[in-house]
């Protein structure tokens, strides 16, 4: 049974997973780590949940919850209360390691239907009390806190299921509280695909997508959450909203999109209709390059995506630093085929890896593989063909298991993200590395995993040990630079993980008062009372 910080913590299936030998050298080099650190576990959060802020709704209202959704389906003790209080968010993590839970919804509410979702916002709108849709809680922007308390809305436990499969128009109506894997393998299972993969997919919402706007490992194929969505039904506080499902319209503003990217300050959004794709894993090609250096990758993934030859699905470069880590951790350094390539003139330290998998018709899969190759050749690329890309494949949801033993080896994990325009990507990319940098013993690998005609992402992971005993302050001063850098280089606050509250403080710098002015007036107008996700998310009263 579950009981303990740690249970809450802990990614995915909750297992333990330990350190591969190769990280476990990496960080030893990298770090001056010795098997005496690897010995011992820091701040690991063992002890039993108890919190010390009573609960702060009345036994009235909650028995008027109760008569909507049933007993079993409210919950007031400290463990379902401390369990929705954070999502994955680095400092989250750190926080419930210290047992360190201020804020935790005073009620979790498990609905059955949109009608009691309904009955729900209409009653916490009467009384004022603060509403937080709750999904996978994957959110890393802080996006599922409750820092004025009420009630955490899970729609994991019961909306969770398919409503309806249209095959002539290929899309799928879906329950908002759906976890991935259920929804793929049941498209699967009749001849498609959802095409959103997001790394925390295993243990993420379709609502959750929609709402904090993400993209999938293989969204230059399929596109971003909002690309795929075509129409949502979202009680709010001012009334239900239903839109219909056209393949494009002009009435107006798409209501729909909205609520992508409202990360539950508008409404709940309990249902969601999206395209869905033929599945046909048989046809997918795969191909592997690797370039000279970090610009030619760049260089040929442009050239790529501007030349009409097709686009493939899933689209990656890892910059120098992920590539080096890469084959160090996977045993390839010194090995003949390395060596071959170093007097090839890949060197490392400055040599990239691309991966690229095309879905679709044989002969289309075919042709935009052999365009891509023909376009990478052309930019100096050694080709190394679809193994390494399978393998990447292979461990795709994996990695996320590795961030908490690192943080039981006292070791700082975080990422983040942004989109730049090709023109700047370079200039992007060097200038947050050389701020990530700047701590010393700090590891920084980026990655392009999002691409399109004008631009693409840049995902930056980086890990350095924590300073211990000052943790909280020394991330939060190390993460304001880098949000300060991303901003003054000219990269958005976020291309696919949301704002949450961790980077709403930018908000009104990055758009201007204007544009976060006409956000707050629709939220305004769904949310007088500002009772939906309420403390700041998005940059929002
Ligand atoms: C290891 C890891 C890897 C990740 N990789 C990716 C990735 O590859 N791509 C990507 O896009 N993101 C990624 N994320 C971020 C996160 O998984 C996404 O933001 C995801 O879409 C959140 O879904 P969720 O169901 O967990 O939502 P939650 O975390 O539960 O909620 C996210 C936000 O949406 C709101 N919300 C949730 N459901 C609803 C609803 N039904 N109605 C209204 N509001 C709602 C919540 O209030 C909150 O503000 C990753 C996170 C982790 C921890």
């Amino acid at each position: 049974m579950n009981t303990t910080y740690r249970d809450i913590f802990k990614w995915g299936d909750k297992r333990e997973q330990p350190v591969d030998k190769g990280t476990l050298d990496v960080i030893k080099e990298k770090f001056g780590f010795t098997d005496d650190d690897f010995s011992q576990k820091y701040i690991t959060g063992e002890e039993q949940v108890a919190l010390s802020k009573p609960v702060g709704i009345n036994q009235n209202l909650l028995d008027k919850l109760i008569a909507i959704v049933g007993a079993g389906n409210v919950k007031t003790d400290d463990y379902a209360r401390a369990s929705h209080a954070y999502g994955k968010f680095y400092a989250e993590l750190v926080k419930l390691r210290m047992g360190e839970i201020p804020s935790p919804p005073d009620a979790v509410v498990f609905p059955k239907s949109a009608d009691e979702v309904t009955q729900i916002v209409s009653l916490c709108n009467e009384h004022g009390i603060a509403l937080t849709p709750f999904g996978g809680h994957s959110s890393v922007t802080r996006g599922v806190e409750t820092p004025n308390g009420g009630i955490s809305l899970d729609l994991t436990k019961h909306l969770n299921k398919i409503i309806e499969v249209n095959s002539v128009n290929a899309t799928v109506t879906v329950e908002a509280g759906m976890f991935g894997p259920a929804f793929e393998n049941y498209l699967n299972s009749i001849g498609f695909t959802c095409g959103h993969f997001p790394q925390s997919f295993e243990y993420s919402t379709v609502g959750g997508w929609f709402a904090a706007k993400g993209a999938g490992q293989a969204s230059t194929g399929y596109g971003k959450i909002e690309h795929m969505v075509l129409a949502v039904k979202v009680v709010t506080p001012a009334g239900v909203i239903e839109t219909k499902c056209y393949p494009a319209s002009a009435q107006g503003w798409d209501i729909h999109q909205i609520f992508a990217g409202s990360e539950g300050t508008l409404g709940v959004i309990t249902e969601i209709t999206m395209k869905v794709r033929r599945y046909t894993p048989q046809n997918t090609q795969y191909a592997s390059f690797i370039f000279k250096n970090f610009e030619s990758a760049v260089s040929a993934m442009r050239m790529v995506m501007q030349s009409g030859v097709g686009l493939p699905h899933l689209f990656r470069i890892s910059d120098p630093e992920e590539t080096e880590i890469a084959f160090k951790t996977k045993g390839f350094d010194d090995t003949l085929a390395d060596r071959f390539l170093r007097v090839m003139g890949y060197k490392s330290g400055s040599r990239c890896l691309m991966f690229m998998a095309v879905d679709g018709s044989k002969g289309y899969a075919k042709q935009v593989k052999k365009s891509v190759k023909a376009i990478c050749r052309k930019h100096g690329s050694f080709y190394t063909g679809a193994k390494p890309t399978l393998k990447w494949l292979d461990q795709r949801y994996s990695s996320a298991y590795l961030r908490d033993p690192l943080m039981d080896l006292g070791i700082m994990t975080d990422t983040l993200e942004t989109a730049v325009m090709w023109d700047n990507l370079v200039n992007v990319w060097s200038s947050v590395r050389n701020y990530l940098k700047s701590r010393p013993k700090t590891v920084v690998m980026v990655h392009i995993s999002h691409v399109y005609e004008n631009g693409a992402n840049l995902y930056f992971t980086f890990l350095s040990p924590m300073e211990k005993g000052n943790e909280l302050n020394d991330y939060a001063e190390y993460h304001k630079g880098l949000v300060d850098t991303i901003n003054a280089s000219g990269g958005s606050l976020s291309h696919h993980h949301g704002v949450g509250r961790s980077l709403a403080p930018w908000m009104q710098q990055h758009l201007g008062v204007n544009s976060l002015g006409l956000m707050q007036a629709i939220k305004n107008y769904l949310d007088p009372k500002s009772i939906m996700n309420p403390g700041g998310t998005l940059g929002l009263k």
